[in-house]
């Protein structure tokens, strides 16, 4: 290892574990290495922009019809509040799960570079794009299904240590502070402290099904009695199976949550 990258990591360790040291560190490089578009790789103009106006359009916004529990999309609208086979067969834990953007193309690029290419910056666009398109917020004057009057709590899906350590960042907690500075001080607060990830997991990606069920069943807690009686809104980056929010809900309920809602950028699109 050369002195200048012996440097470089010591400076790294030191201060990418610091919000503001780390976005001036990104903000740095940016202005050395100008910023390309996550889909085409052309230059990007806008500051904090993660895709050029053509790429954008590209991203699946997820829209109704779509399950009234789990969110997923549905091809018919049927009588009453929708709800799929899935969540007929087997009732998450969670009581309402929303998503903005089907994960695939450009969402799962920009999702991949946010969470595994240390690019913490862009829960600020990603968030802003999921406000200003994602019908769960509410559009046009209309009220979402994800209304902040309707929980006390904006919770982030917990890492282990380990892998919050070799990150530096949780990306949840990223998401659910651009979630906050939306909707403005008064709205609710965000506990990160009172769920905690128990243990190592293996990444769900690599696993099946069942398996991602398995892989995460009582790898979470809840420390202290913050959640009794409380609305919990639970978010996260990603939702592919939901075995990691449900496992999370079971857990808050049993610790008296009220109500468990979910909030990820995206989800996989089960047809
Ligand atoms: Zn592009
Ligand atoms: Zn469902």
């Amino acid at each position: 290892m050369g002195h200048l990258s012996i440097v470089k990591s010591f400076l790294e360790d030191a201060f990418l574990k610091d919000a503001f040291f780390r976005d001036t560190y990104f903000s740095i490089g940016d202005l050395l290495f100008p910023q390309t578009c996550i889909g085409c790789g052309e230059l990007l103009t806008v500051r904090g922009a993660f895709a050029c106006d053509l790429c954008r359009l590209e991203i699946e916004v997820i829209n109704a019809p779509y399950c009234s529990i789990c969110g997923n999309p549905l091809l018919t609208i049927g009588d009453g509040r929708p709800v799929c086979d899935g969540c007929v067969a087997k009732r998450p834990a969670f009581d309402a799960a929303r998503s903005a953007f089907a994960y695939g193309g450009v969402a799962l690029d920009a999702i991949k570079k946010f969470k595994y290419g240390g690019r913490a910056h862009l829960a600020g666009p990603l968030t802003a794009l999921a406000f200003s398109e994602s019908v769960c917020f509410g559009r046009n004057g209309a009220t979402g299904d994800i209304n902040p009057a309707d929980y006390d709590f904006l919770v982030p899906v917990p890492l282990y240590k380990k892998r919050l350590y070799d990150r530096g960042f949780n990306q949840a907690l990223l998401i659910s502070r651009e979630m906050k500075k939306r909707w403005g001080d008064d709205s609710m607060s965000i506990n990160y402290t009172g769920l905690i990830r128990t243990r190592w997991t293996v990444p769900q990606t690599s696993l099946s099904i069942e398996e991602r069920r398995v892989n995460v069943k009582g790898a979470f807690a809840v420390v202290g009695k913050a959640f009794y009686k409380k609305k919990v809104l639970l978010v996260d980056d990603v939702f592919t199976t939901g075995a990691t929010v449900s496992e999370c809900a079971s857990v808050l309920k049993a610790a008296g949550a009220k109500k468990v809602g979910v909030f990820t950028l995206t989800r996989s699109v089960l047809k």
